[in-house]
């Protein structure tokens, strides 16, 4: 028999969140909705937790879907928002765990705030609420956001980020976040990659500070850059391709999907844009095989 080598074929979505945080599908959904999408590998990247990882690879396992255990770090950031995502990432890690129980901490002591702040602009909110909307995985503001919705006081998940929960809005309350440099290095520390999500929220001012900022994070242990995303415009994917090209970094991608809000938008697909070959994972595998010799 011909052995036959070669590229394994179809697409990937390496941005994926479940009911751990504020996904809506369990891991073991979201992988069986993946298979069923003709995906060849996903990670999931819950934000600040690896709660869903054990199911969603146990899942994978069982179906065969490729499942990279991944991650996604909300770090500290002005104006916009600084996400980190990392691959490959040991879920047994003790730094790694050490370090997420402490963002566990900070969301349980903001959440009950913001239902306050929500109380005080005279909205009928309970923060009993808020948890039964989360369906026991981590509390978030897509859940404030949901029982807004539900109650009538917002009528999209839109107008409640704008009107109360977006940073700066009313409602909003700060949480104690990891600076970037730490993030990456427990993600690091955890053998995992570290990438740059969906650099466009990072509200920065053109190209010559995004690539001041990415120069800084590699010296710190950066290994990518998030270029596909659904809510980055061509030229956006570009310029992010470009800045990878130009500092031997990686290029990632993922659609994000929650399973719900954001019109039309699917896993793998996008709004239909997407389709991202296997050779992103190989790269990623490349460059983790490299940082643990
Ligand atoms: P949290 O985990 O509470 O910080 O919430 C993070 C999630 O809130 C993100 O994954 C987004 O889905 C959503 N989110 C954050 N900022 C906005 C915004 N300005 N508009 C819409 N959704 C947002
Ligand atoms: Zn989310
Ligand atoms: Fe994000
Ligand atoms: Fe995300």
């Amino acid at each position: 028999m011909p052995v036959r080598l070669g590229r394994p074929m179809g697409n990937i979505d390496l941005h994926l969140h479940t009911t751990a945080s504020d996904g809506v599908m369990t891991p073991s959904e979201i992988v069986n909705y993946a298979k069923n999408k003709g995906l060849l590998a996903i990670a999931i990247t819950d934000h600040d937790t690896i709660e869903g990882l054990e199911e969603g690879l146990l899942e994978g396992e069982r179906i065969g879907l490729e499942v990279i255990p991944g991650i996604e770090i909300s770090a500290e950031h002005s104006p916009g928002s600084m996400h980190l995502l990392g691959f490959f990432i040991d879920i047994h890690h003790p730094t790694l765990k050490e370090r997420l129980g402490y963002l566990q901490r900070a969301r349980a002591e903001r959440n009950p705030r913001m239902a306050e702040k929500l109380n005080k602009l005279g909205i009928d909110i309970t923060f009993d609420e808020v948890l039964k909307a989360s369906g026991g995985g981590q509390v978030g503001r897509p859940h404030f956001a949901q029982v807004l919705i539900e109650k009538g006081y917002v009528r999209s998940f839109q107008e409640a980020f704008d009107r109360f929960l977006k940073k700066g809005a009313s409602a909003y309350v700060e949480k104690m976040r990891f600076s970037a440099e730490e993030s990456i290095h427990f993600i690091n520390e955890a053998n995992g990659v570290a990438v740059l999500a969906h650099p466009n929220t990072l509200q920065l001012n053109g190209y010559s500070e995004l690539e001041n900022l990415i120069l800084r994070l590699v010296k710190k242990g950066l290994r990518g850059i998030e270029a596909y995303y659904p809510e980055h415009s061509a030229q956006e994917v570009a310029q992010y391709k470009t800045l990878a090209e130009r500092h031997g970094l990686l290029v990632t991608g993922g659609t994000d999907y929650h399973g719900i809000e954001k019109n039309g938008l699917d896993i793998g697909v996008g709004r239909g844009e997407m389709k991202l070959p296997y050779s992103i994972v190989e790269n990623l595998k490349a460059a983790r095989r490299l940082s643990l010799r």
